[in-house]
């Protein structure tokens, strides 16, 4: 299918230029003022062009739960979330499409589902993930959440000792379990990535990490996982490795150039030194790191190191919601109050350039995806600059990016298929998913989460709160 967008807003070193652009064969052919239209005509007079983002850290599933879990840190926040986690393959769908339609909607291209299993329904949970995101037509790179350790193990002992459960599933049959998802489900020549994705140091065995690394090299796939998210995952490393975990990460292998890594907040200079060596790429989730109080991560430092850098919603349960532009804006303007020197702040064509250049390193497919390119695949955004929230005209990309764009995003194309047109979706009934989201929820403010009840004394007592005995 070939099409060109005539007329269009494109950035280009210094400001903008108006071109046309032409797609053949799912990848961009040619960008160059008055070129002869080839196949469909759009005429993309008054709206700017950009290079699709990428939501590159969420958990899809968390949608059923946004809007209801107190102001709780994540060591809470989590047994809280994991209490009232779906059961249900269809609603793994569901929170999918939800993810996917609001993704799309705030200039997203690809999306990172970090996917919580339903246990003993491993591969219908991916499955059903995998139905979703083909479906809709969004770049989909899923990774599905493993660990091997039961929760209360993500916290630190402190002077107490505590006996873990037992995890529900050995690490050798998690590792068989994640061969065979690949085997099935791993298609990038139709938009379906697999990635390996330990939940991270908190909750698996190096056994576990160096598994997701042999599986990475055999099949060439990236790595995912959280990394120092909170205060107490740092102190936890100390106690489990009696190093930092970023030391002991990279002793296992598991940094590597495909390796992504969701918040990195606690991070020392020597850490960050060596994200650096390893090329691996810090997602940065600037909206969950607040609303769970687990801190700012240190991006311009992570810049001036030369870390790739890329932007995440996080699950829905922690932000609670998948705007990706509002993640971008407050990812950026928020470490002006971390640096004096406002010539180390993000501009808005920086942030730009990280959430889809930045994205399509951290998953290795630079050379595919992440910018406008002759020969990369068509994953774009068209932003209508008559929107109400992009007048009057300034600066298209500093109001995109610093503004609260509302009903901004115009058409997307992934692999060189539109599947938004004129603001909305056009390859599922998003009527239909909002019917069956409402049906299947209920308006609720009283819920009380058993398991929050039982760690909470000892999280008050390692992280040394008041009221602890
Ligand atoms: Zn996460």
């Amino acid at each position: 299918m070939s099409f060109t967008i005539q007329n269009v807003l494109i950035p280009v070193e210094g400001g903008y230029e108006t071109a046309d652009v032409q797609v053949a064969d799912n990848c961009i052919s040619a960008i160059a003022q008055n070129l002869e239209a080839v196949g469909t005509v759009i005429d993309g007079t008054n709206k700017l062009l950009l290079p699709g983002f990428v939501n590159a850290h969420t958990h899809s599933s968390e949608m059923w739960q946004r809007g209801i879990i107190p102001p709780l840190p994540l060591e809470l926040w989590i047994a809280e979330l994991y209490d009232f986690t779906p059961l249900d393959p269809e609603q793994v769908y569901l929170s999918a499409l939800g993810t996917a339609v609001e993704t799309l909607l705030s200039g997203g291209t690809s999306v990172v589902d970090h996917l919580v299993l339903i246990p003993g329904q491993e591969l219908e949970t991916i499955a059903a993930a995998v139905r979703a995101y083909q479906e809709i037509g969004i770049r989909a790179f899923i990774g599905p959440l493993i660990q091997d350790e039961s929760l209360t193990a993500g916290m630190p002992a402190g002077d107490s000792t505590i006996e873990h459960r037992a995890y529900i599933r050995s690490t050798k049959a998690t590792l068989e379990l994640m061969e065979s998802a690949i085997k099935q489900f791993h298609k990038p020549e139709i938009g379906v990535n697999m990635l390996l994705a330990p939940t991270g140091i908190q909750l698996c065995s190096d056994a576990l990490f160096e598994g997701c690394v042999d599986l990475g090299d055999r099949y060439n796939l990236c790595l995912h996982a959280h990394l120092l998210e909170t205060s107490a995952q740092k102190q936890l490393a100390q106690e489990k490795y009696g190093c930092s975990a970023v030391e002991h990460l990279q002793k296992i292998g598991f940094l590597t150039p495909r390796t992504s890594l969701a918040h990195c907040v606690w991070l020392e200079d020597s850490d960050i030194a060596i994200l650096a060596e390893t090329e691996s790429t810090v997602v940065h989730n600037p909206l969950s790191n607040l609303r769970l109080g687990s801190g700012i991560a240190p991006i311009l430092k992570y810049r001036q190191a030369g870390v790739n850098v890329s932007f995440g919603c996080d699950g829905a349960a922690s932000n609670d919601s998948q705007d990706l532009l509002e993640a971008i804006k407050m990812g950026s303007i928020l470490h002006n109050i971390t640096d004096l020197d406002y010539r180390h702040w993000i501009t808005p064509r920086q942030s730009v350039a990280m959430a889809s250049q930045g994205g399509a390193k951290g998953l290795n497919v630079a050379e595919e995806i992440g910018s406008l390119t002759v020969g990369k695949k068509a994953d774009f955004v068209l932003y209508d600059l008559t929107s109400l929230s992009l007048l009057p005209r300034t600066d298209p990309i500093g109001l995109l990016i610093l503004g609260r764009p509302t009903n901004a995003v115009n058409s997307v194309w992934v692999n060189g298929k539109q599947i938004v047109a004129e603001g909305k979706v056009t390859t599922i009934d998003v009527d239909d998913l909002r019917r069956e989201l409402f049906d299947r929820s209920e308006w609720s403010s009283q819920r009380q989460s058993p398991m929050v009840g039982e760690i909470e004394a000892h999280y008050r007592q390692v992280m040394k709160l008041p009221g602890y005995s």
